[in-house]
Parts: structure tokens; C-alpha cells; sequence
């Protein structure tokens, strides 16, 4: 692959080149009002010059044409040397220059490339709950809610914590009749009848799963069982780790069989929303890494990957939703927290995300935070890994790269992108208008989509 070293172009010079390609066309009409051919010399200065000696103009008004270099006598500009020749295969679009005029402009071209390009994408956002970490504890029989054990909002609770105790007459009545249930098993266990053996075992069986249902454990009924007195409190105990955010009921309340309690949110993992712009979009893809910061803690680089990218754009503010998934084992980010993040973002030719530090990797289709080394499968959804070349991955530094030119080439006009290129094989410098279809822009690169070929020189 050919790399061009761009040096950029000044602006004073790009003005210059704008003045000179104006001028160019006018003088050209001027010159050739019809047919192509030089009229006979006209003005005294043109009349006075030998054939051979060239003519100085003035890029802002063609019609001063002096014998030698000079400033313009209308508004003090150098002259340039009018290069007015006859050639024969100019056309609308080109603009032919003479090696001087093209030196004093200070024109410079470059190739156009292939190569990858990066852009840094920078979004705001929030840390937010993994709603998929998220669980409710509501009581599974109607009772008064003796305790509760978690006070306030905000408290940590451990898996298998006691959470709530009950007062039940109706898980009173129903470890009753377990207990009937047993004492009746164990009576007709003596007999001979079968089918009185069958229907009693099937009546303590179907006991145990109706106190089930009504939140005991396994452990519980067992106790309950050895006790052989029935407790009319139950305790709910903590389902799994987290930090209780909602607190629903108050002490002494009675509640019905379904009722929250609290809400529990397992911080092990977060979500964090961005915000990207419509126009960023482009450089944004599933599993990419985005690194950002919390203002709690300066200077330090936290890191998730890219899992989901909201398929609408919001209307106000013309923004769309983009989540990470990001590890939080140590529980430094809480939600609500703000976020400045940056997506390094490079791209290639299929628009695919380049990442040299995920070659040979597997990822979740679902967990972009799950990568492994083979096909297994995710511990958080089962799903099997996919190889990352499969989920839009380029994993070699320099593949698949993109066209692009100097970000300064193109002449931006509202709705068209207009490069000069310069025409190979010419004897003077011409170049030729085209309009060319531009991808995004990075940083001093455009993506070039369509109208130019690898290796054209462009102005
Ligand atoms: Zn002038
Ligand atoms: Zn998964």
C-alpha cells in the first residue's frame, strides 16, 4: 500500500487556487469566445508582447494583461502568468496551468489512499441499573408484614439474607395440614389397602408444594416437619446480591400474595447510556470499546463495550441511545452517576470495526462483555460464542482499508463535493472538476465512497 505524506495546504494558498480556478474559466470564455481559436491579438499591451513572452494577469480581474510580473493596477495583487494557450483537449470541467502558475499558486496534491481510518466519537451519558439484574421481592401469601429487615433504600443485602417475616394465618393453615397429611401417611402406612397408601402420600406431596408456592424453602418445610407445630411467620430471604433501591412497604401493613416489598438491583454489573449524534453513528458498532470517566474518580479510565444502539433517533435532540455493558465488580460506579466517554472508533472499507486486541477472540452475540477463546457459551444467556469476525470485527491492524483524501481536498458546497483532479499524462499541469461522494469525515481524512480511483492525484 502507497502512503502519501500530505502537507497541508495553506489557507492563503487555497484562496488563491479558488481565485485561480475562477479566473481560469473566465479567461478561457474570454480567450476563446467561440470555436477554440485565439482571436487576433487585441489591446496595446498583448500587440506590443513577442509571441513567445508570456502574459500577466491578475487572478481577480483577467482583464488586466501586462507584458511582465507586477502588482494588478486595479486592486495591487501579484500577476500570474495567463497561460492562454491553444491547447486542444481541455474540457468544461478542466483547468489547464502552467508549471509556474501552478509553483506560484503553491498547489499541493496528493494521492488518493487506502489506509484505515480512526475518528474519536465523544458522547455524555449516565449509569444506569442492568434492568436484567434487577428483581423484585413480593410476598407469595397474604399475611401483615411483621419485620422488615432492610430499613431504608440503598442498603446492601447479601444472597440468602433475610429480607422479611410474615404473619400468615393462611401459611398457618396450610403447614397444618402438612402436618395432618403426615400423621395420616404415617397411620395408613400400616395398613394394607394401596390405594389408601397411594392417595395419602399424594396428599402430603401436594402440602409440601402448596407451602412451596407460599415462599417456604426446602429447608424450611423440613424444620417445620421435625418441629411438628406450625409457625404462622414465614421470612422471605434475599434471592441474590445487590443493593436494595426500593423499599414499597412499611411495617405492619398488610399485603396481598403478589405484593413488592423491595426492589434489588445487583451492581456486579452496569448499564451506561451515551448520547451520539445522528452523524456519528457511522463510526458506532456492536462490541466496540468505549473508555470513559466518572467525575468520583479523575483520572481514572473505565472501560465497556457497545451492546446495543437504540434503533430511533430522539426527535428533540436529535441524539440516539447507545448502552455499554460495563463489569463493576469493585461497585465503583453507582447509577445516575455522569459519564464522559470516547469511542476510538476505526474503520474499514465493509465498515466494520477494527480491533487488533479481539484477533482470535469469541464473543456473545448478546453480551459484547463476554469474549472468550473458543466456542463456549455465555454464562449469562447460554448463547454460544461467536468468533468476532462474524460479529463485524477486522482484527488485523491494516485491513480492509477505505479510500479516503486529504480532508482539505474537496470543495464543500452545500450538497456537492467537488475535487480537482489532477489529469495524469498532461504536459502542463490540468486539472479536471469532479464531483465525488464523500463517506465521513476523520479527523484529517474523508472517506471517499465514490468518483475517485486509488492512485488519482487530487488538489
Ligand atoms: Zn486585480
Ligand atoms: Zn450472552
Amino acid at each position: 500500500m502507497t502512503r502519501t505524506d500530505r502537507i497541508p495546504m495553506r489557507t492563503t494558498s487555497r484562496i488563491t487556487l479558488l481565485l485561480l480556478l475562477i479566473a481560469g474559466f473566465a479567461l478561457g470564455r474570454w480567450a476563446f469566445p467561440a470555436g477554440g481559436k485565439a482571436p487576433a491579438a487585441s489591446g496595446e499591451s498583448a500587440a506590443a508582447a513577442p509571441a513567445v513572452e508570456e502574459i500577466w494577469t491578475c487572478a481577480m480581474h483577467p482583464q488586466v494583461r501586462l507584458p511582465e510580473p507586477g502588482q494588478c493596477p486595479i486592486c495591487g495583487m501579484d500577476l500570474i502568468p495567463a497561460d492562454a494557450g491553444g491547447g486542444s483537449s481541455l474540457g468544461p470541467r478542466d483547468l489547464r496551468m502552467s508549471p509556474d502558475a501552478v509553483a506560484l499558486a503553491d498547489i499541493q496534491t496528493a494521492k488518493v489512499v487506502r489506509r484505515t481510518v480512526a475518528h474519536d466519537v465523544p458522547m455524555v451519558g449516565k449509569v444506569a441499573y442492568d434492568e436484567t439484574r434487577v428483581s423484585t421481592i413480593t410476598t407469595w401469601v397474604p399475611g401483615r408484614l411483621e419485620k422488615l429487615f432492610v430499613d431504608y433504600t440503598g442498603v446492601p443485602v447479601r444472597k440468602g439474607e433475610h429480607l422479611v417475616e410474615i404473619y400468615s394465618p393462611t401459611l398457618f393453615s396450610a403447614q397444618q395440614e402438612l402436618l395432618q397429611a403426615i400423621v395420616a401417611e404415617k397411620r395408613i402406612g400400616r395398613s394394607s389397602l394401596d390405594i389408601l397408601h397411594t392417595a395419602s402420600t399424594a396428599t402430603v406431596t401436594s402440602t409440601r408444594e402448596k407451602l412451596r408456592l407460599y415462599g417456604m424453602t426446602d429447608a424450611q418445610i423440613e424444620e417445620l416437619v421435625a418441629r411438628g407445630t406450625p409457625d404462622e411467620r414465614v421470612t422471605i430471604y434475599a434471592p441474590t446480591g445487590g443493593i436494595v433501591i426500593h423499599k414499597k412497604a412499611l411495617e405492619g401493613m398488610y399485603v396481598d400474595e403478589g405484593s413488592e416489598v423491595y426492589t434489588i438491583a445487583d451492581l456486579s454489573k452496569v448499564w451506561v447510556f451515551l448520547d451520539a449524534y445522528e452523524s456519528d453513528l457511522v463510526w458506532l458498532r456492536y462490541g466496540q470499546d468505549v473508555r470513559f470517566t466518572v467525575e468520583a474518580y479523575p483520572g481514572r479510565t473505565l472501560h465497556g463495550r457497545v451492546a446495543f444502539i437504540d434503533p430511533s433517533l430522539d426527535d428533540r435532540t436529535r441524539t440516539v441511545k447507545v448502552r455499554l455493558n460495563v463489569e463493576n465488580e469493585d461497585g465503583l460506579l453507582k447509577p445516575g452517576m455522569f459519564v464522559s466517554a470516547v469511542a476510538e472508533a476505526r474503520l474499514s472499507d465493509a465498515g466494520k470495526v477494527v480491533d487488533t486486541n479481539l484477533a482470535g477472540k469469541w464473543m456473545c452475540p448478546m453480551h459484547p462483555e463476554v469474549i472468550g477463546d473458543g466456542p463456549e457459551s455465555c454464562p449469562e444467556c447460554g448463547m454460544e460464542l461467536k468468533p468476532v469476525e462474524e460479529l463485524g470485527f477486522i482484527t488485523e491492524p491494516d485491513g480492509d482499508p477505505v479510500l479516503v483524501i486529504p480532508a482539505t481536498a474537496p470543495l464543500l458546497t452545500g450538497k456537492r463535493a467537488v475535487v480537482y483532479v489532477k489529469l495524469p499524462d498532461r504536459e502542463e499541469p490540468t486539472f479536471q472538476g469532479r464531483v465525488v461522494t464523500l463517506g465521513p469525515r476523520a479527523g484529517d481524512w474523508y472517506v471517499v465512497e465514490d468518483g475517485l480511483e486509488e492512485g488519482e492525484t487530487v488538489v
